[in-house]
């Protein structure tokens, strides 16, 4: 297929499920990528969503959407991983966590040694647990590979402060610290609106908890309604990929390789980073309360565990 815009980058995105194929959507919509590489190990479901996605190739600069072979994301520019299995009904995360770690290795075997400048994107869950072991399969500098954290957490924050507030929620700043799961928290010491700290808005501890409840609950909602969530999560990626690919320098909460960040090292786990051409640019230092650095400290000790 010819390609319109030959200087945007080649994505490739690993699992044509729920969020792949979302994904592909979004980014296609945006104008991000000059080829945009479906590869799922069902190549019915692959070729059905690439046919689907490539419909709309006549409305967009996307070169092309095609269904693709494991080997050619090793010419990928960007490559999202977010193949693997979901959680059954009764099975633990430390289960699941097993059986992606051995899916994700599987596939980086499969795909071969990756473009020096890549940046691997990681979504399949548990998130941070996958983006560690997936930094040691691969051949690339830890920076150049991180997931998305607690971005998608981040972002249903400020959206519920937006909607309270009656504020766009891109002039709200602050994070979902930590594990993208039960021990990620909000750190609210790191909340602003237009410049003035929450505490100006939200006086009580009791509303806050009460939002922070809400927020990290959201999940579990939408998981009861329709089984899975794939919208939110594809805007959250096509974010974070449109901050790689314009060298935007954007500060966000990804799972990121951590060293001596509130006193932690060695894994990967929803901090504040500078996101820009080269994947991870430098970690973003916050002033955490010591209830917020212990909370950080506890989602550390998890992480370690499954890993
Ligand atoms: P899905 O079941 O719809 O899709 C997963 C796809 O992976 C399937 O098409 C399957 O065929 C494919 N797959 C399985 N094993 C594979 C292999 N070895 N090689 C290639 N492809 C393989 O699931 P989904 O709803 O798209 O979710 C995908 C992942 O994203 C899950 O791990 C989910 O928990 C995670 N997720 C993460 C976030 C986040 O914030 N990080 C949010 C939502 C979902």
């Amino acid at each position: 297929m010819t390609t319109k815009n030959s200087a945007a980058p080649k994505i490739a995105i690993i699992g044509a499920g729920n969020v792949g194929s979302t994904l592909a959507y979004t980014l296609m919509l945006k104008n991000l990528a000059s080829q945009i590489m479906l590869i799922d190990i069902n190549d019915k479901k692959e070729k059905g969503e690439m046919l689907d996605i490539a419909d709309g190739l006549c409305f967009v600069e996307t070169g092309g959407v095609t269904g693709s072979d494991f080997k050619d994301a090793a010419e990928a520019d960007i490559i999202i991983l977010t193949a693997g299995l979901g959680q059954k009904p009764g099975e633990t995360r430390l289960a699941l966590a097993k059986k992606n770690k051995a899916i994700a290795k599987s596939i980086f075997k499969k795909i071969g040694r990756l473009k020096k400048t890549a940046v691997v994107i990681v979504v399949t869950n548990p998130v941070d647990v996958i983006t560690r072991v997936v930094q040691q399969a691969v051949n690339l500098p830890k920076n150049q590979i991180f997931g998305s954290g607690t971005a998608l957490e981040t972002a249903r924050l400020r959206t519920a402060l937006g909607h309270l507030l009656k504020v766009y929620p891109q002039s709200i700043n602050g994070y979902v610290l930590g594990e993208h799961g039960d021990s990620g928290f909000v750190a609210w010491s790191s909340v602003d609106v237009g410049g003035q700290p929450i505490t100006k808005f939200i006086k009580s501890d009791k509303a806050l908890n009460a939002l922070e409840k809400r927020v990290k609950n959201e999940v579990y909602e939408i998981i009861n309604r329709k089984g899975a969530t794939w919208f939110g999560i594809a805007m959250v990626v096509t974010d974070i990929i449109e901050a790689v690919v314009f060298n935007q320098r954007k500060v966000m909460p990804v799972s990121a390789h951590l060293t001596n960040w509130q006193g932690v090292s060695g894994v990967c786990l929803g901090a504040p980073a500078v996101i820009g051409r080269g994947g991870v640019i430098k970690l973003w230092p916050l002033k955490l309360t010591v209830e917020e650095k212990k909370k950080f400290q506890t989602s550390a000790k998890k992480i370690k565990q499954y890993l």
